[in-house]
């Protein structure tokens, strides 16, 4: 795939960008590898003043930054300012907090183990290489450079190569809020060229978030080096919907978790998965708001659904779709690529899906909704986890014992009761399962990237 970018909503490429050479790339390994060992040596509160300042840049900055998130991706304008605002919120975030979530901890009882003192501190590990997606721009790489550069530790960002005017805004982000050359930048490399620097010995560990095959390959390369990832990969994240629930409410939340993004969030809701007894109220409630989103230029404040990011991820939802109507699926709402210039598609709600559909497998990047009937809790616990998914979940209920049970039940790594799926800096992140491995943000997302010391004094 070229580095460029290509505006989702014209189609056009707009421009175009040189891979960066082996020399460059080794240029910039060298830095992020002696900049470990100047931050490493700094405070907490040194990396916090600069991590502060460079969230004020994302604040200063946010309309020219939204802009370019739209162009290059095509969120609604909308959506892309309350992405770089997000972002700079858990930069901030981790400012605040990285040195109480990283520090020492001392055994009660060290004459436990023949010690006068022990315990355990965090250390930096080094370098850290970063493959992120287009989907969140910002916020994806945010949420992994925040705690990565406030631990000590630096970072090699390879974006993906559809948006590299981001990735370029981030290679000198850092360095403008103060920290030291090197601390963060990006390589405008191709996936083909992530194996080389992810075998460097100077670069200790990385993080994905992307496709299943992408994770797949970077963990199965890590694993041959014996070096740490964090993989957070796709989802088809159910959103059960109970008797008890406030239905206008659940279907209301449904819309925009589902279409939010245009469809294309790992925590999408992809799977409205609901009760018999309320099944014709919700769908009816859900395809009247789906079929009422405007869909349109994402430059305008009015729009809800833009184009997707991507012609070859329009096609493959088309697909999935297709696949699925040719063997009895109904569209009730949407099912159709509008004729029109950009990758758009119409939201959709997909009813009378079966086993034998690509959609009960596959995630649906976009804004396409698989509605199930269910009998009763069982049968809709059975669905929810019936995927080799586990991301994230939500249920909709005000029956305290259902409540209990799914949060017990569900196989997924975080479970929403009565709303849809936000990450939040200050709680983890990631799935189980095929969805990935490792957790991001709050506490655990600083640690993963770094080395848990054991000390003992004797
Ligand atoms: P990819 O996984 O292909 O891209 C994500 C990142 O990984 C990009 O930087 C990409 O680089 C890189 N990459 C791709 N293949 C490899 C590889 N073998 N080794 C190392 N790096 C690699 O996602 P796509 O954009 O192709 O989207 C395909 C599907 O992935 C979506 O339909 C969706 O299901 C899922 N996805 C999930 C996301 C999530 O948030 N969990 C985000 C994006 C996609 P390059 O761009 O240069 O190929």
């Amino acid at each position: 795939m070229a580095i460029a970018t290509i505006n989702p909503f014209t189609g056009e490429t707009e421009q175009t960008f040189e891979p960066h050479s082996d020399a460059e790339v080794e240029r910039r390994i060298a830095a992020a590898d002696a900049a470990f060992h100047a931050l490493r040596a700094t405070t907490f509160a040194q990396r916090a003043e600069w991590m502060r300042a460079a969230a004020q840049l994302l604040d200063d900055e946010v309309e020219e930054l939204a802009r370019l998130i739209t162009i290059e991706m095509g969120r609604p304008i909308a959506g892309a300012r309350a992405e770089v605002r997000k972002s700079a919120k858990g930069m901030r975030f981790y400012a605040d907090h990285a040195e109480e979530f990283l520090a020492p901890e001392a055994l009660a009882d060290p004459s436990a183990v023949n010690a006068s003192a022990a315990g355990t501190r965090y250390a930096p590990i080094g370098v850290v290489l970063a493959v992120m997606p287009w989907n969140y721009p910002l916020w994806q790489v945010l949420r992994f450079a925040a705690p990565a550069l406030m631990a000590g530790n630096t970072g090699l960002l390879k974006h993906a190569s559809n948006v590299p005017q981001s990735a370029l805004y981030l290679d000198t982000l850092f360095e403008r809020g103060g920290f030291p050359t090197g601390a963060f930048h990006t390589l405008l490399i191709p996936a083909s060229g992530v194996e080389r620097v992810l075998r460097d010995p100077r670069v200790k560990a990385a993080t994905l978030t992307g496709s299943e095959p992408a994770g797949r390959s970077l963990g199965s390369i890590a694993g041959s080096e014996v070096k740490h990832v964090v993989l957070e990969l796709g989802g088809s994240d159910p959103f059960i919907v109970l008797p008890s629930a406030d239905l206008e409410k659940a279907a209301t939340v449904a819309v925009t978790a589902r279409n939010q993004n245009n469809g294309q969030s790992c925590i999408a809701a992809k799977r409205f998965i609901v009760h018999t007894d309320v099944y014709d109220d919700f769908v009816r409630l859900f395809t009247e708001k789906v079929a009422a989103l405007t869909v349109g230029d994402p430059l305008d404040e009015t729009t809800d659904v833009g184009p997707l990011a991507t012609r070859s991820g329009r096609d493959e939802l088309a697909g999935l779709v297709a696949d699925a109507v040719a063997q009895g699926a109904t569209a009730v709402t949407g099912g159709t690529v509008p004729d029109r210039a950009g990758w758009f598609y119409t939201p959709t709600v997909l009813d009378g899906i079966t086993p034998a559909m690509r959609i009960y497998r596959e995630e649906a990047f976009g804004p396409v909704a698989s509605v199930y009937r269910v009998a009763d809790r069982e049968e809709a616990l059975a669905i929810a986890n019936g995927t080799t998914f586990g991301l994230s979940s939500a249920v909709w209920t005000n029956d305290a014992d259902d409540e209990e049970w799914f949060i017990q039940n569900l196989d997924a790594g975080a479970v929403f009761v009565n709303g849809m799926t936000i990450s939040y800096p200050e709680l983890p992140f990631g799935g189980v399962k095929d969805s990935g491995v490792g957790r991001e943000l709050a506490a655990a997302g600083i640690r993963e990237f770094c080395n848990l010391k054991t000390i003992w004094k004797g």
